[in-house]
């Protein structure tokens, strides 16, 4: 794009986006242009508790806040994204059941927000994506993914999401929820996991699961230096720690963590032949304690062919991931449109 003020002279080219990002634990919002530059963000507590209704009136409120501190006029703004937790419809714009929002069930967010911002941005499209799905496409137009045609995903935080790009194009599956990662079962008999399966990757390795991991150890009475910490200071962040400094129970707890994602990511590389999987999420903070050891594993259990032409990454985005995400997916749909 040109280098033309926000809004002003590009105003025919229409530019720019509006992203919303529906968390269970944050709402986050803000206005991008085409580089994927976020021009002006904002990010409030979600306040689940409140429910839908409250949620929707403030996230609407949060992007009318972010539109008018970007500069940028609401003529040049070529359309809406929404990044949520699935399930949810794409296709019909319909939150269905997430998790990690309790109470939105059959949620038409879609036209609810086309209606919500129409005084502003005169019923410009407005689309939903997957939060995982709309990362995936975010570190691939934007990060860690840029150039690279074939990629996944995959965020380490309080649960394990995923994201397929092939041949440059998201992997949507019927309605969008495709690539849940997180809830491939690892073992038929395995730890239990709240989506009704069992040994699913989420429900051992995500930064909940690595915590509830030591607790449990701790609970049994195998010394450790977490000890000292109440159970609910016990955090992913805490455990690798306590390994960096050689403490034999969060050691352990590590390297079986390390040893299932590796498994897992190899699992990803034989199913997908991608050029690289991307790890993002909370837990990837502490850098090579997980990439390296993950990325060994993993390309020493790929089929070699496919290892040799793999690599394992950190995300590029960090915290705008959830906004840029929103921003990605509705480019690639207006695109798609075009
Ligand atoms: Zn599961």
């Amino acid at each position: 794009m040109s280098g033309a003020p926000p809004g002003g002279s590009a105003a025919g080219a229409a530019p720019f986006i509006l992203g919303l990002d529906i968390g269970g634990t944050k709402l986050a919002a803000g206005v991008a242009g085409e580089d994927g530059r976020v021009l002006s963000r904002e990010v409030i507590p979600a306040r689940t508790e409140e429910g839908p209704e409250a949620m929707i009136a403030r996230l609407v409120e949060l992007g009318r806040r972010v539109l008018a501190a970007s500069g940028v006029s609401p003529a040049a703004i070529a359309a809406t994204g929404i990044s949520c937790g699935g399930p949810l419809d794409i296709r019909d714009g319909i939150v269905r059941e997430p998790t990690n929002l309790p109470g939105w069930i059959d949620i038409p967010l879609v036209s609810r927000l086309t209606d919500d911002f129409a005084d502003v941005l005169e019923r410009k499209p407005v689309y939903l994506e997957n939060d995982a799905n709309a990362a995936a496409m975010a570190e691939h137009r934007y990060g860690a993914g840029r150039g690279v045609r074939n990629l996944v995903y995959l965020t380490i935080s309080t649960g394990i999401g995923g994201g397929v790009i092939v041949s440059d194009r998201v992997v949507e599956g019927e309605s969008g929820n495709a690539a849940e990662i997180g809830h491939m079962s690892l073992c038929h008999d395995g730890w239990a996991c709240p989506c009704g399966s069992r040994g699913c990757l989420e429900a051992f390795a995500s930064g909940t699961n690595i915590a509830r991991r030591a607790r449990e150890r701790l609970a049994g009475g195998q010394p450790s230096s977490l000890s000292a910490l109440s159970p609910e200071a016990v955090t992913a962040r805490e455990v690798a720690a306590a390994a960096r400094a050689g403490d034999p129970l969060a050691c352990a707890v590590w390297d079986e963590t390390v040893a299932v994602l590796g498994a897992g990511v190899g699992s990803i590389i034989n199913l997908f032949n991608p050029r690289l999987v991307i790890l993002g999420g909370g837990v990837t903070a502490v850098g090579d304690q997980l990439i390296e050891p993950v990325r060994r594993i993993a390309l020493e259990r790929a089929f070699s062919s496919m290892a040799a032409e793999a690599d394992v990454v950190i995300a590029e985005l960090g915290t705008d991931i959830g906004i840029v995400g929103a921003v990605a997916a509705a480019q690639a749909r207006l695109a798609e449109q075009a």
